[in-house]
This record gives structure tokens, C-alpha cells and sequence, in this order.
């Protein structure tokens, strides 16, 4: 069987077991925290990391795919850490998170150049380790396919036609981008059943789903507690009607949590929470606690959640 790269090296892909498909164990600005490094507190990062992969670990999750790429802090190091203090394994990315900006480097240099790099960060390592990327990662949201979010998933697109890597797109539903961004990769060549559109259970509208699914590739239900952009009962009944209509096989859940993110002044994070954009109990463990319980009730079986926790990470991660 074919292995999966992990902050602690290959694994093969069925000792994968139950995994997380869309964490992070830190979220933040490298190019700030570079430049002001005491704004950040190392040890309290490190600690609500392991706190949340441990509690994620009671669960029986034995492995997190941890999306974090260029910024979003990516830090493969840091990753190794929390892989190393907690035994749950942790599959990390290359890519560029952006929804429009890219430096001047990426401006003045072709698709190509940009996929080498991405290439080198699989085939080689990344950050100066030899830690492998396992999959690649790039994102269109609100401003849509814009010239730059394009030259990205071209570039994405070439490294895992290079490299036969699986690709994750964060994608925004509200703006319909989840059909662009597999066009893209269409006419790129990309196989398709190596393709996530991360964020697709942001909407409840089936019809969108359905349009996403008819073209092979893999969903992400994957942000239970940012009520911001779908509150939890309409995630759950959309799950259940997509379980229905017969798609566990392309279905992924988990819920993007952050162990910590810088993007919020502690009041912006109290003014979330007040606000009801984000669930009290948003966490690594979110759906253990009170999703998974909610459907199995409501139709979920045993055979849903190996497919769904099991199965399908390791289909998309390893082609088998
Ligand atoms: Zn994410």
C-alpha cells in the first residue's frame, strides 16, 4: 500500500485510522509574528495545541491533517512537536493561503517557478527539513478567481500533476467558487479523485453540493462551530441529506479549529463568541461531543463513519 507523509515521516496509508480531515494546531501571520515575535507567547501555543490534539486524541482521532500553509504561520517544526508530545500524527501541506495578495517574489515569477517550489517541499522537504509536504493547499474566497488566486491553483495544479500529490482548495459556496476552482484543475489534468473542496458544508444549498460532487472529487464539511458561515442544524441536515442521497464516499467532516489564531484582539475574539459567529464549544472535539452523537440518532451507521473518518482521508491522501 502506498505511505502518507507526516511531521514524523511516512506512514503507510492504512495505519492512517481515524482522522481529523481540516485542523490547525496554530494559526497566525508568519510575516508578524517574524517581525514581532514578543507579541506571541511559544510555551501558551504549544500547551492549547497539545491540550486540543490530546482531547481530540481521547477520541480516538490517530492522525490530523493540518492544512496551515504560507500565511497561515505554516511551521512544520511546530508541528513536529505536538505529532511528537501527543502520538497523534500530523499531515502537513505546502501551498500559499491567500484569498488575492501574493508578494512581489510570486508577482514577478511564472506558475511554474511557483510550482517548483511546492514540488521541492514533497519531493525534498519543507522549511529546510525533511519533513515532506503530503498534500497541497490553496484557497479562492470572497473576491473570487481573481488573476492571482488563479495563478496559484495553476500553480497547485502543476505540482500535483508533477508529483501526484492530493490537493485541498478552501473555497467559498456563497460565491460559487467551488466549480471554478475544479475547472481549473480540469484543464490542467488534475485527477480529479485526488481533488478536496475544503468548506463545501459552508452551504445547504444541495443543488451546489451535488454540482461540486458530479465531478469526482471529495467534500469538506469541515467547519462545525463557525456558525458565522452555516449554523450547526443546517450542517447536520445537510450531512443527513447528502447521507441519504448516497455521497458518504466523497464526504469529509471536521471543524477547522484553530488551537490558537492571532487574527482577533482578545475582544474581537470575546465579540465572535457574543456575536454568535462562532459556537462556545468550537473545538478539536466539537463533533464527538455533540454532532456525532445528533446523527447517528438521525441515520448515521457505523459504515458512514468509517467511510467518513477513515476511509475517505485515506482514498484522498493516498489515491487507495
Ligand atoms: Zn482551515
Amino acid at each position: 500500500m502506498a505511505t502518507v507523509e507526516t511531521v514524523q515521516g511516512p506512514v503507510e496509508a492504512g495505519e492512517l485510522g481515524t482522522v481529523l480531515i481540516h485542523e490547525h494546531v496554530r494559526a497566525r501571520d508568519e510575516a508578524v509574528a517574524e517581525n514581532w515575535p514578543t507579541e506571541y507567547d511559544p510555551e501558551e501555543e504549544l500547551n492549547l495545541a497539545l491540550e486540543q490534539v490530546n482531547n481530540a486524541k481521547g477520541h480516538g482521532v490517530q492522525t490530523i491533517v493540518d492544512p496551515t500553509a504560507m500565511f497561515l504561520g505554516r511551521d512544520v517544526r511546530f508541528m513536529e512537536r505536538v505529532a511528537d508530545q501527543t502520538g497523534v500524527r500530523i499531515v502537513p501541506c505546502t501551498g500559499v493561503y491567500t484569498y488575492d495578495y501574493l508578494p512581489h517574489y510570486f508577482e514577478n515569477r511564472d506558475e511554474d517557478a511557483m510550482a517548483d517550489l511546492f514540488v521541492a517541499d514533497i519531493e525534498r522537504g519543507c522549511q529546510g527539513t525533511g519533513i515532506k509536504a503530503a498534500f497541497l493547499k490553496c484557497a479562492a474566497d470572497e473576491p473570487g478567481i481573481t488573476p492571482n488566486v488563479e495563478k496559484v491553483h495553476r500553480a497547485i495544479a502543476r505540482a500535483s500533476v508533477r508529483t501526484g500529490a492530493p490537493i485541498m482548495a478552501h473555497s467559498r459556496p456563497a460565491k460559487n467558487t467551488g466549480p471554478d476552482q475544479i475547472a481549473i484543475f480540469e484543464e490542467e489534468g488534475v485527477d480529479l479523485a485526488r481533488v478536496q473542496i475544503a468548506h463545501t458544508g459552508d452551504t445547504d444549498d444541495l443543488d451546489y453540493i451535488e454540482r461540486v460532487l458530479n465531478k469526482g472529487v471529495f467534500i469538506g464539511l469541515d467547519r462545525y462551530g463557525l456558525t458565522m458561515f452555516l449554523p450547526t442544524d443546517k450542517r447536520n441536515a445537510t450531512v443527513l441529506a447528502l447521507l441519504e442521497r448516497g455521497h458518504a464516499d466523497r464526504m469529509m467532516i471536521s471543524q477547522d479549529h484553530c488551537a490558537t489564531i492571532d487574527w482577533f484582539p482578545e475582544e474581537g475574539e470575546q465579540m465572535l463568541l457574543e456575536g454568535g459567529m462562532v459556537q462556545e464549544d468550537w473545538s478539536m472535539t466539537l463533533i464527538f461531543e455533540t454532532v456525532l452523537p445528533y446523527l447517528r440518532e438521525n441515520g448515521m451507521t457505523d459504515d458512514h463513519l468509517q467511510t467518513i473518518f477513515v476511509d475517505n482521508p485515506r482514498r484522498w491522501l493516498a489515491g487507495e
